[in-house]
């Protein structure tokens, strides 16, 4: 089979960490024999800064020809002020929409050798281990019409649509199901059904889809609670399906549950399971070229690329084991360091992972 992955370096700590995860995808080729093929494109403030353009359409046909993307993180001040259209982070969008990426799959996992990170006690976290299905490409973000207007008082007000679809709905409630299966066979759809109509539909169609897996537990949540229930008792949670905006919230909630942003991995999925990953942080300008950034996520993102796009779910297996052991070995970045820990740069992270494979 074709395995074709564009990579994407981004800005700022973006080329530093994809560096390491490269690496790593050489080091499990070498091991599992699986053939893959790299190509490099241009994407966000380094894109703009080449061509004029945050997503080319040259990077865009390279993602089209390929089987899967991995991508550092886009944007940084110096682009602050480049046209609206034209940011680093538009680019993320117009790639996302161009691919057609709807479902975004993000896991809060925390390490038991990380506990002391978080911001809760150690005893409510440890073992954690969600996966957040997220809608990407509806619901409010997209939703039309919307803008700003002016009403015949003269006061200015602004309007957004919340709509969903069934197909829409039955297309995620599917990804939802599909990992649960693989997991601890619950979902907890999340939704505010008792406000809002598009979600009454969510809900109701979440209900009907449910029927097709009998062997897994569905449940519902409204968005208020669901915020609460995160960070009260994280750990009665499998998978959590919901919404683009909810989603969006819920899972940097989640995120920090693990203390550590610069662990958390993230993958976006079209309808054939191609999919663009990337870490969940952005491009951190504030410590861009000191070699200290985290590589972690976006070695555990290429994981999570041999798993869900590449078909090799032993690699991805190897991999998540190597970053235990490095994490055993009591090596850590400095925005995961506790003292009685070895601080690593990014570089010598990304070796021991491939010393540890
Ligand atoms: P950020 O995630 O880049 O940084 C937040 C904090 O976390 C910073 O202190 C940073 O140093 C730290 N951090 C992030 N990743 C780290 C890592 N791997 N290792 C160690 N520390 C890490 O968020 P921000 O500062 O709000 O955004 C910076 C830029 O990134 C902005 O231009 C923003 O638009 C962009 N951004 C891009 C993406 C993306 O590419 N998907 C996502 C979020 C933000």
């Amino acid at each position: 089979m074709s395995r074709k992955v564009l990579i994407l370096k981004g800005d700022h700590i973006g080329p530093e960490i994809v560096n390491e995860a490269t690496k790593v995808l050489h080091r499990i080729d070498e091991r599992f024999h699986l053939g893959l093929q790299f190509e490099e494109g241009l994407l966000g403030g380094a894109a703009y800064d080449a061509v004029g353009d945050p997503c080319p359409e040259a990077t865009l046909e390279k993602a089209r020809q390929s089987d899967a993307v991995l991508m550092g993180s886009v944007g940084g001040p110096e682009w602050d002020k480049v046209d609206r259209q034209l940011r680093p982070e538009k680019g993320l969008l117009k790639l996302r929409s161009g691919l057609g990426l709807f479902g975004n799959l993000r896991p809060a996992i925390l390490y038991p050798q990380l506990a002391g990170a978080s911001s809760l006690k150690p005893e409510i976290v440890s073992g954690l281990d969600i996966l957040i299905v997220r809608e990407l490409t509806g619901g409010i973000y997209f939703g039309e019409p919307r803008g700003i207007r002016v009403l015949e008082n003269g006061e200015r007000e602004g309007f957004n649509t919340y709509k969903y679809s069934e197909s829409e709905i039955v297309r995620i409630g599917k990804l939802a199901f599909e990992a649960a299966r693989v997991r601890n066979r619950r979902v907890c759809s999340v939704d505010k059904a008792n406000v809002l109509e598009a979600t009454i539909l969510w809900r109701e169609v979440m209900q009907v889809l449910a029927s097709d897996y009998p062997d897994v537990e569905l449940s519902h949540m409204y968005v208020d609670n669901a915020a609460m229930q995160l960070i009260k008792a994280p750990k009665q949670f499998d998978v959590i399906v919901t919404g683009n905006m909810f989603g969006d919230i819920l899972s940097d909630a989640a995120a920090m549950l693990t203390g550590s942003i610069g662990m958390l991995p993230s993958a976006s999925l079209d309808r054939n399971g191609k999919g663009l990953y990337e870490p969940c942080h952005g491009s951190a300008p504030d410590i861009t070229g000191r070699g200290i950034a985290n590589p972690l996520a976006t070695i555990l993102s290429a994981a999570m690329m041999l798993r869900y796009s590449l078909q090799a779910p032993d690699a991805a297996v190897a991999i998540e084991q190597a970053v235990s052991a490095v994490l055993d070995n009591g090596l850590r970045t400095s925005d995961i360091y506790t003292e009685g820990t070895r601080k690593v740069s990014t570089a010598e992270m990304g070796d021991a992972v491939v010393a540890a494979l």
